[in-house]
């Protein structure tokens, strides 16, 4: 079972894959945690590229890289975990290219769609929770848990809100993959919700 997590920086994405992990684990499943970009030791550097390298980087060449990253961490690490029957919990996924690289730097968001259907061959989620919280809400949050910004996290709240709809337009349009909770609410709260979720896909 194959289960991702969306929204803006700041939204509670990797506090939520935690309580998850720790309740499957709880229940006896197997469960691989991971992240992209980054879930790799190819990504890692792809990671540092991406978020810390002191120039621009064109977009195309961003959409790009994130698709490396994610071609290299499917093919070595999610695949073979669901080959083995395992629960993958992943923070980010194509949907995150869509909403950032598609909409947000306003590339065609179905080509960077399709850069990453070839890059993963087609591996799509079962489920995909959405956090979804407003640009000031989630810059608050992280004004109080950062010293080091990525190159993201700088940009202008125009920006974060652009990719906030782009995530909301996902949603809408694939409501059977989605999950899309409030991610202002208390974090049991929202935890609670993707356990109910999550139980009726197992
Ligand atoms: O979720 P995480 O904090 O690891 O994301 C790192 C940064 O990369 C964030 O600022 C996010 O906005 C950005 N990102 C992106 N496009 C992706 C994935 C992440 O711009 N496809
Ligand atoms: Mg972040």
């Amino acid at each position: 079972v194959f289960i991702t997590l969306e929204g803006g920086d700041g939204s509670g994405k990797t506090t939520q894959a935690e309580l998850l992990r720790e309740w499957l684990s709880g229940e006896g499943r197997t469960v691989v945690r991971t992240r992209e970009p980054g879930g790799t030791e190819v990504g890692v550097e792809i990671r540092e590229i991406v978020l810390h390298h002191r120039g621009d980087i064109s977009p195309r060449a961003e959409a790009l890289l994130y698709a490396a990253d994610r071609a290299h961490h499917v093919a070595t690490v999610v695949r073979p975990a669901l080959e083995r029957g395992e629960i993958v919990i992943q923070d980010r996924y194509i949907d995150s290219s869509v909403a950032y690289q598609g909409v947000g730097r306003v590339l065609d968001p179905e080509a960077v769609r399709g850069l990453s259907e070839w890059a993963t061959e087609g591996l799509a989620p079962d489920l995909t929770i959405l956090l979804d919280l407003d640009a000031d809400a989630a810059r608050g949050r992280l004004d109080e848990a950062r010293t080091r910004y990525d190159r993201l996290e700088a940009e202008a709240s125009e920006f974060h809100d652009r990719v906030r709809a782009a995530y909301l337009g996902l949603a809408e349009a694939e409501p059977g993959r989605f999950l899309v909770v409030d991610a202002s609410r208390p974090v049991d709260e929202i935890a609670g919700d993707i356990r109910g979720r999550v139980a009726s896909l197992l």
